[in-house]
């Protein structure tokens, strides 16, 4: 098969983690018969300073017209908030998520078993394992609620966020998740606030309903006050963890805490009619650009998730994971990773040995 990737290198460490990826890339199709072709799509702030815009015209038509999207990280220092919106790099990710009306959030959280020491989690805990996978809806809720600031006569000022959420809006994001589950262990914790909020109410009831339709998928009900809690007490128990847009800003932080490193960490954001959007959870890391200090992991797993969820090719994301643990296994360390005094190695050496195990 041919696959069409959009790559959005972006700003900062972006073009370095999406050149050893994308190496990582082409060495999973030598050995499983595939081809790429990439299309480079300039946005961010390099397309700023380019274009004089951070999302210049066309760029949701050209990931359009692809099978999946690979971002390496957008923003800097030199884009900043004195800058109009229309030059700032974040106005651009807001943008794409937007046009590809990506509503879903999926952020794995798991141990990689060679960095079990990085776990800041009691020892016994982290050799438990955690592999988790935390699915945020990304577009609803209190972020994108009607919001407001006024006056009162005796409290000062004032202010509201509204938090809305439809069936529809539920119902999609938790068929996303059932479906995740189905293809790990098989387990959804849904999480809300129930008994307090008559959002989490409507949640709960419509993930209730999916769950009676999902019954070969394991269901519970999680307050978000003790996900919080057996998060940091007992990870091992989560397989999907669904919830809505706020609790899941928190708790995907959490959770990606307790694994170790921002260099690490891959995730997806996906629609239902346009290609999916594929990206570590670390941003440009303009103290490191162009250095070779980077660690490219999160930016090669997010690729096998591209692979696992867009091209529906499970046995290829897998030798990638596979090649990233032997990587670490083997002693490879970047700079982000190593304990003191060990040695480390650069950008490219990372990218070169994770190709190599492939
Ligand atoms: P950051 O994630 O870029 O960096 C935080 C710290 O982690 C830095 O010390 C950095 O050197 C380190 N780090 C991050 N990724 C690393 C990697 N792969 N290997 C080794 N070390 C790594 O967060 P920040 O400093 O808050 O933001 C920097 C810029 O990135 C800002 O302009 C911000 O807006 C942007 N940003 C972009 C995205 C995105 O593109 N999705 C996400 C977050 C932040």
């Amino acid at each position: 098969m041919n696959y069409r990737i959009a790559l959005i290198k972006g700003d900062g460490i972006g073009p370095e983690i999406v050149n050893e990826t994308v190496k990582v890339i082409d060495k999973v199709g030598k050995k499983f018969g595939h081809t790429f072709e990439y299309v480079d799509v300039l946005m961010g702030g390099c397309a700023t300073d380019a274009a004089g815009k951070s999302y210049p015209d066309g760029t949701a038509e050209l990931c359009r017209s692809c099978d999946a999207v690979l971002l390496g990280a957008v923003g800097g220092p030199q884009w900043g908030s004195d800058k109009p919106a229309e030059q700032r790099p974040e106005t651009a990710l807001l943008a794409i998520r937007k046009d590809l009306k990506l509503y879903a959030n999926l952020r794995p959280a798991a141990l990689r078993p060679a960095l079990i020491s990085a776990c800041p989690l009691k020892r016994e805990t982290a050799e438990e394992g955690i592999d988790l996978l935390v699915v945020r809806e990304l577009t609803g809720g209190i972020y994108f609620g009607k919001r407001d600031k006024y006056q009162t006569e005796d409290r000062g000022i004032e202010a509201t966020d509204l938090m809305a959420y439809s069936e529809m809006e539920i119902e999609r994001i938790g068929r996303r998740a059932f479906e995740m589950a189905r293809l790990r262990r098989k387990k959804v914790s849904s999480v809300d606030k129930a008994n307090v909020l008559e959002t989490s109410r409507l949640w709960r009831s419509v993930m209730h309903r999916l769950a009676a339709e999902y019954s070969d998928v394991q269901y519970e009900d999680v307050l978000v006050d003790n996900c919080a809690m057996q998060l940091v007490r007992d990870p091992g128990q989560f397989d999907v963890v669904v919830t809505e847009n706020m609790f899941g800003d928190i708790l995907s932080d959490e959770a990606s805490m307790i694994t170790g490193s921002i260099g690490l960490l891959p995730s997806a954001s996906m629609g239902n009619d346009a290609p999916a959007l594929y990206e570590p959870i670390h941003g440009s890391a303009p103290d490191i650009a162009g250095q070779d200090k980077a660690n490219p992991i999160a930016t090669i797993l997010s690729a096998a998730m591209m692979f696992r969820y867009s091209f529906n090719l499970p046995a290829e994301a897998d030798a990638i994971e596979a090649a990233v643990d032997k990587a670490l296994a083997d002693g490879w360390r970047t700079a982000d990773i190593a304990e003191p005094g060990e040695h480390t190695i650069g950008t490219m050496k990372m990218g070169e040995i994770i190709q190599e195990n492939i």
